[in-house]
């Protein structure tokens, strides 16, 4: 094992945790609930971003047995604009087993937990250390950051094998101190002091560090290279009548943004198939097609590439599902969100 005082490493890293650790909303209970609900809104989203969806969503939903009772339909909306819709269908079908199969009791087990929907190794290690105070490690991309620094990990940090290393590295650490505040002070560790540009001279673990002590913390995590983003180039429709309804489909139940609000879009780089297409679709004419702007929007493995446009047409598209889109009844998707930010 390369740090060689973990009781040491453990203490200090919580005593500093103890005098620095930010107040965050979740961290004011220690309820698996609101564990669960901050960590799967973290996956993926920036702290200042979660923070105030957080507070609307818990104050909304104040309970599993709220969230497992609400319209899918509402748990959505009240997570637009966070992205990753997935993850919000998947806690809300958490909350409906936990009702349904635990009596609204969260489960206290390791493997239970791990068996709840969108809960990962990692979710289930924080939800177990954080809220019922076990000795269980969370991995996540702090934590290996600052493990592969400390230990200077030269190999591969993407393997099965380092996830055992970095697992065995946290096991020998966690068991020296209060579970929760450990887990919690690697994440705020990674954070705040161990960041990509790390912030060596306020560290309290630098003595133990071997990058630091090799001035080569920057080499570390060692990452294979990732596979190329996919580009994708769609034309995107916004179809308005007299009174401003504007058209919006629902996505397939299934994929990307599945079951969202969204406007019409086309994959091709040729305008006029696309209008094709579009006349297609809706059984409406096209009178004219004006460009309005583009719009990008990353995902984890793709690029979208929305060249918009407002589309004019005399036919009548009262038939079709309408929208007023400032009142909107159903989540939209984040890349469409952008659109109605910019019209
Ligand atoms: S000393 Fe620097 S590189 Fe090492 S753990 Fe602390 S912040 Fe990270």
């Amino acid at each position: 094992m390369k740090i060689k005082n973990t009781k040491q490493f453990a203490h200090d890293l919580c005593d500093w945790y103890r005098l620095h650790y930010r107040k965050l909303p979740f961290r004011e209970t220690s309820e698996p609930y609101n564990i669960l609900v901050s960590e799967l809104m973290l996956q993926q989203t920036q702290m200042d971003t979660v923070i105030p969806y957080y507070s609307r969503f818990i104050q909304r939903f104040p309970t599993i047995k709220d969230l497992a009772m609400a319209p899918q339909s509402e748990v959505l909306k009240y997570w637009e604009g966070l992205g990753y819709y997935r993850r919000a269908k998947h806690l809300h079908d958490t909350a409906k087993i936990i009702v349904s199969d635990y009596n609204g009791v969260f489960p206290n087990e390791l493997n239970a937990i791990k068996k709840l929907k969108g809960v990962g190794n990692y979710t289930a290690g924080a939800i177990h250390s954080i809220a019922f105070n076990q000795p269980t490690p969370a991995i996540d991309g702090n934590v290996v950051r600052v493990l592969s620094r400390v230990t200077a990990y030269s190999n591969d940090v993407s393997t099965k094998e380092s996830a055992l290393y970095f697992e065995t590295i946290l096991k020998s650490l966690i068991k020296h101190e209060t579970p929760r505040d450990f887990t919690q002070a690697m994440m705020e560790l990674g954070a705040l002091v161990c960041k990509k540009k790390p912030l060596c001279e306020i560290c309290p673990v630098q003595k133990q560090c071997l990058a630091f002590k090799h001035h080569t913390q920057e080499d570390y995590p060692i990452k294979k290279s990732k596979k190329p983003i996919q580009h994708e180039s769609y034309f995107t429709f916004v179809l308005q009548d007299q009174q401003n309804q504007t058209l919006l489909i629902r996505r397939p139940d299934k994929g990307l943004l599945a079951n969202l609000m969204a406007f019409p879009q086309y994959l091709t780089s040729d305008i006029d198939l696309a209008i094709k297409r579009f006349n297609e679709d809706f059984n409406v004419t096209v009178k004219h097609a004006s460009y309005l702007f583009d719009i990008e929007h990353i995902f984890s493995h793709k690029k979208w590439h929305l060249h918009v446009y407002r589309i004019k047409t005399d036919s009548d598209i009262s038939s079709h599902n309408t929208y007023n889109l400032n009142d909107l009844p159903e989540a939209i998707s984040k890349a469409h969100l952008k659109i109605i930010e910019k019209l």
